[in-house]
């Protein structure tokens, strides 16, 4: 009486990983989890969450990278310098292999390879032989099964 009540919800607090109420007794009033392991379990699917945009980031540049270099293919062009490449969207972070043979660079984006000068991509090619790539698991590109697993971006300095 005399006091001004608060809304009955506020100062309620919920767990952020199980939802059930936080029991504040004498510790802090602003945890936001009910226990040390809800506090584990939330963080680490954070986490677990966040790698995994990661990769599907990596990926998605991959296939964008590839749909450029087969539409190049298709055209019948082998050849194309940087900047209009780059115009294309290609993005020249990632390629899932890379080779330094003498003085060659040699970069591929799964089947497709190419060759590399400081200004442009030279020697285009597309090692998929769509009879075998049917055949394997994914039905999609054959790639070396080592290649796979390591599912790899590399940074390619171009
Ligand atoms: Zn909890």
């Amino acid at each position: 009486m005399g006091y001004l009540t608060k809304d009955s919800s506020e100062g309620i607090n919920h767990c952020l990983a199980c939802g059930d109420i936080i029991e504040y007794g004498m510790g802090r009033q602003d945890r936001k989890f009910c226990s040390p392991g809800c506090k584990n379990r939330y963080h680490n699917k954070r986490r677990a969450q966040s790698w995994e945009r990661y990769q599907q980031k990596i990926q998605k540049t991959l296939e964008d990278n590839h749909k450029i270099l087969s539409k190049l293919l298709q055209l019948g062009l082998t050849s194309i310098d940087l900047v209009s490449l780059g115009r294309l969207g290609y993005n020249f972070n990632y390629v899932t292999s890379y080779h330094k043979i003498g003085r060659r660079s040699l970069y591929s984006c799964y089947d497709i390879t190419y060759e590399a000068t400081p200004s442009r991509i030279f020697h285009l090619e597309s090692h998929w032989d769509s009879g075998s790539g049917l055949e394997t698991e994914e039905g999609a590109v054959s790639v070396p099964e080592e290649l796979k697993q390591r599912g790899c971006a590399v940074s390619g300095d171009l």
